[in-house]
């Protein structure tokens, strides 16, 4: 039922990328994504990349979550499980259940060490990361500290196991010098990807997804009503469930961007964040 391929540039073969689930299959060969919640005020975030990881075929998702926003988290997510955990010591003794094997970091999570440690943690064993928003900013200080976990992971699992995903602002935050510089998008994500050792997908109208091998796409899904609050969160979702079913991650965040940018065309104008995981049934069923 895993359609193996070669990817090149067109972007109409990332769909293909998916994983359809076996007649026998079981949810936990869907995988178990995560996504890391911030405080009661900022839940919006994790259930928007939380839905759309459900949608977009893990086979299972929890939102490890501050206590202060169980609660809130409870009365708002059904398919979804609520996991409380505080900091780094309870992510830590979570992270000892090895079916969770991708995260989401940053939407809505707050800016600083507390990030910082937690993508340490889930990095150093080796699972997959999908780096967005105020995980990205933890970093600005330090991205070296970010690209050297990134490299140690990789090592570890012989695979790529960070995939960032910012805008051009958390871009800049990160890689100043690329940023500033006259390259064109493609080359600078390429040579971030190459510097951080991880997937860079540099999000706006024609997104950008790098590799830090030096392969690239540039997706041509999607509208300009993208631009509106909280569909970045959605993408999160939507890469991390292919990186729980398995997919290798630069494949995992091409589909991603492909099918947000197809859900998008999907549902037209008007759309809002929470719009764009309910098309994917759409999307997946023109595929078949
Ligand atoms: P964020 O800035 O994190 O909320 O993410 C916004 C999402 O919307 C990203 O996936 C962008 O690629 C997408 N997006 C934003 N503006 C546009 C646009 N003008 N055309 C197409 N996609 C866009
Ligand atoms: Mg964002």
């Amino acid at each position: 039922t895993i359609r193996p391929r070669t990817f090149d540039n067109d972007p109409n073969l990332w769909g293909r990328a998916l994983r359809w689930p076996a007649d026998a299959g079981h949810k936990y060969d869907r995988g178990h994504a995560v996504i890391l919640s911030g405080g009661a005020s900022k839940t919006g975030a994790a259930r928007l990349a939380a839905n759309a990881a459900l949608r977009a075929g893990a086979g299972l998702v929890t939102v490890f979550s501050p206590a202060s926003a169980v609660l809130v988290h409870a009365a708002h997510l059904t398919a979804a499980m609520i996991k409380r955990c505080e900091g780094a010591s309870e992510l830590d003794t979570h992270l000892a259940d090895e079916r969770l094997n991708a995260f989401v970091l940053g939407p809505g999570f707050g800016v600083g060490a507390k990030a910082r440690d937690a993508a340490r943690l889930i990095l150093e064993k080796a699972r997959a990361l999908v780096l967005d928003a105020d995980g990205i900013t933890s970093y600005a200080d330090d991205p070296r500290a970010l690209f050297a976990l990134a490299r140690e992971a990789g090592k570890k699992a012989s695979e790529t196991r960070l995939v960032m995903t910012p805008h051009a602002g958390e871009f800049k935050r990160l890689f100043p010098d690329l940023a500033s510089s006259e390259g064109a998008k493609l080359e600078q994500a390429r040579e971030a990807a190459a510097r951080a050792h991880s997937i860079v997908v540099l999000k706006g109208r024609d997104t950008v997804i790098a590799e830090p091998g030096g392969r690239a796409a540039i997706n041509s899904t999607g509208t300009p009503w993208l631009a509106t609050a909280g569909t970045g969160d959605v993408l999160t979702g939507m890469i991390v469930a292919q990186l729980a079913q398995g997919t290798p991650a630069f494949e995992a965040a091409c589909a991603g961007v492909w099918m947000h940018g197809k859900a998008a065309e999907a549902f037209g104008p008007g759309l809002i964040a929470e719009d764009l995981a309910p098309m994917l049934p759409k999307v997946f069923g023109d595929l078949a």
